[in-house]
Order: structure tokens, then sequence, then C-alpha cells
């Protein structure tokens, strides 16, 4: 395997969606905490950050808030990109959702598909956006996993299916089931410190979960005629072949994967972080017949221009290499405005620090500095090949609000 292969296999760039309240800012700042991004959860609301070597850098005050952050997750590198929830912000949701490759919807366990869930669900469809569900909340008063997950079947016209079942309901959940993996997950204390534990699926649920476990699997196997055809044999058909035949129907949007939990529970995020990685695509894997959006190194530059921020040092502006290559310092072309511009430097952005990097690569999420007349939604590009990334969307949608 090349070395861009195995780059690109270890990076995702994704986007959590969510309504309002659903927990998409509580949902983040766990993912930071548990990628080992900040030592202590609600860290990056208080700007009392762990990296102190330059005061200018902290008065910066990155926050979950920025365009775009960076997180590892067992050796895959996630680039969390920033998308308005708010029904306003419709041009944004837009802009955003063309940036990256997969998203988590933040499902509210008590309210389940809410108005604006459906406006930006609508949106990723016509993105082909590939999705997984996180039904988050699950110990509020109210919640009931199953009724979000029929709400998501109705409301939204997507096979949502379950890769999790609920332990305990309401003040008393206390865990999910894994099905893929038939092992439980169960939450002793809320104090962050306590991993969670792997158990045996509780007797009580363990009925339910066989047949959940069932449905789940005659769903997926049928993304794949080898797996097809050993399962109608009655072999014992693998872990990996399972998650292969999931991650073919994800990325076909063919149905949706969902998640139990609540970002209040001990290392709730973990198994979301897990199926990111496992289920979302990495960047090229799904428009890989399109030749601008195929993630291609050696490919002339490409770049869309998504977000620019302003701080004490300048102006950032937050990119999406779509294919090429372009190291820092170099002179490239604004392919919307028709000038030549130098980028200065090159920065993958963290919640508390930025990283320089000597280039940008096919792929790529980050930030650049340097820029003087780059506005967001311009192409950066080889002045030899100028396309106009902007125009690679649909048209917009007709959207109903109710
Ligand atoms: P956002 O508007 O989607 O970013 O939502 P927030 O993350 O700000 O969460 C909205 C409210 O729900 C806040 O008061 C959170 O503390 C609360 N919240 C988030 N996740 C959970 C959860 O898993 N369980 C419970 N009980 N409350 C939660």
């Amino acid at each position: 395997m090349t070395t861009n292969t195995t780059r690109l296999r270890n990076l995702r760039n994704i986007g959590v969606i969510a309504h309002v309240d659903a927990g998409k800012t509580t949902t983040t700042e766990r993912i930071l905490f548990y990628t080992g991004e900040n030592h202590r959860i609600g860290e990056v609301h208080d700007g009392n950050t762990r990296m102190d070597f330059d005061p200018q850098e902290r008065k910066r005050g990155i926050t979950i808030n920025s365009a775009a952050i960076t997180v590892h997750w067992n050796g895959t590198q996630i680039n969390l990109i920033d998308t308005p929830g708010h029904i306003d912000f419709n041009i944004e949701v837009n802009r955003s959702l063309r940036v990256l490759d997969g998203a988590v919807v933040v499902f509210d366990g008590v309210a389940g598909v809410e108005p604006q869930t459906e406006t930006n669900w609508r949106l990723a469809d016509k993105y082909r956006v590939p999705r997984i569900a996180f039904v988050n909340k699950l110990d509020r008063t109210g919640a009931d996993f199953a009724r979000v997950v029929a709400m998501m079947e109705e409301r939204l016209g997507v096979a949502a299916l379950p890769l999790q079942l609920p332990i305990g309901a309401e003040g008393d959940f206390r865990g999910v089931v894994d099905l893929l993996r038939m092992r439980a997950l169960v939450w002793d204390k809320d104090d962050a410190s306590e991993p969670y534990r792997v158990a045996d699926v509780p007797a009580e649920l363990l009925d339910e979960a066989r047949r959940a476990r069932a449905r789940l699997v005659e769903a997926i196997v049928e993304q794949d005629d080898a797996t097809l055809d050993a399962w109608l044999r009655g072999e014992e058909v693998s872990l990996e072949a399972l998650q292969a035949c999931l991650r073919k129907g994800t990325l076909a949007a063919a149905f949706v994967p969902v998640l139990a939990g609540s970002a209040f529970k001990n290392r709730g995020v973990e198994p979301l972080l897990d199926a990111v990685v496992d289920y979302l695509p990495r960047p090229g894997e799904v428009n890989h017949e399109d030749e601008l959006l195929n993630a291609d190194p050696d490919a002339p530059f490409a770049a869309l221009a998504f977000k620019v921020v302003a701080d004490d040092h300048g102006a950032m502006t937050f990119v999406r290499v779509y294919r090429g290559r372009l190291a820092r310092g170099a002179s490239v072309f604004n392919a919307s405005t028709g000038r030549n511009e130098r980028i200065s430097r090159v920065y993958e952005v963290h919640a508390d620090k930025h990283i320089e990097k000597d280039e940008l690569v096919a792929g790529d999420i980050a930030g650049v500095v340097g820029l003087k007349d780059t506005l967001t939604g311009h192409t950066l590009a080889d002045k030899s090949h100028p396309v106009h990334l902007e125009e690679i969307s649909v048209p917009d949608p007709v959207i109903d609000v109710a």
C-alpha cells in the first residue's frame, strides 16, 4: 500500500450535525476530551488550556467553535468540521457539508427527529454525505431509543440500523449492548476516570439483543454477494466481514447505523469515535468516479476556502484540499478572483494549539495564513488547471420550513 493510501485510510473529515440542544456541543467536548485534546471536560469554555507557551495563542481562544478541529483516535486523524445547527445559517450549512466526507447526526433521545435535524438531513442527502446517527441523552426522563429509531425511519425515510441496544432506561440508563460483538459496555460510575466495563449481555436483554442482531446481520450481509452467500449457507460470518458490509452500505447511503448513548456517561462517545473510523469514508472514497474529488495528491492542486476566521494575527483561511499538494510559502492561483496569492504558513488546528505543517495534501482540512484576497467560497487552484470547486454542487434544494 502506498504511503498516500495509508494516509487517506487514516483520515476522516466529518461534521457533527444536530438540532439546537440535542447535545452537539457536549458530544464534541467529550470527543475532544477522550481523544486527549483537553485534560478535563469543559475546558474549552474557560480558555484555561494546557498549552501556555504563547499567551497570544491562548488569548486566541480556539474553541470548539473553530471552523475545524483536528483530533486523533486510534491512529486515525479526525478533522471535525463545524456545521452550524440553526436554520438561519443554511448557506453556511451548505458550505460546510460540501467540505466534509461524512457526518455524525446527534438526536435528542427525548425529542427525536426535530425540524432542524430534518432540514439538515435533506441537505446532507443533497451532498450525498454518508451518516451515522447518535441518539444522545438516553439518561433523560422520557428518552426512548426505539421511538427515535422509528421516527428516523418515518420522518427521514431511512433504513435506520441500530448497532447497539441501551441497557436500562432514563435514570437507570447504564450501558449499551454492542450487537455486532454481542457484548455489553457498562458505565458504573459518573467518574470520568472510571472506564466502562466490558461485560456479558444482561440476561434480561439477551433474547431481544439476539433478535436485534439477527435483523442487523440480515440487513447488512446483502451489501456483499460473497458474504451473503456464506450467510445463506449458514456459515459463521466474521466481525470483519460484517463491518465491511456495514461500511459499504453506509457509504452507499443504503442505511444509517444508529448508536445509543449519552454524552454525559463515562467514555460514552468512544463507541461513536470507533464508528466514525469504521463506517465513515476517507477522503476520495465515495466520489472516486469524479477526478476532481478522488483525493489524488499527484493531480493539479485544487482547494476550497470554506471559512475565513480573523484573530489577533490576522486572517486564517480554512481550506479543504481536494487534490494535489501545496507547500507553505508557495504561490497559488485564486480561480475565483483570477489573481495569484501567496500562502505563508499552513496549520493543523487543534482545540488548544496550531501545529505548523510543511504542506497541504489532498484530503487535508487546514488553516492557511497569508491569503489576503481569498474569501469564503473561493477556489484555490493550479493556474494551468483553474477549476471552480464552488460549482461542483447541485442547485440549492427547496426547503420546506414547517
Ligand atoms: P447543542 O445545542 O446541540 O450544542 O447542545 P448542548 O451540547 O449545549 O446540550 C444542550 C443541553 O443538554 C445542555 O444543557 C447539556 O448539558 C445537555 N446534555 C447534553 N448531552 C446530554 C446527555 O447525554 N444527557 C443529558 N441528560 N443532558 C445532556
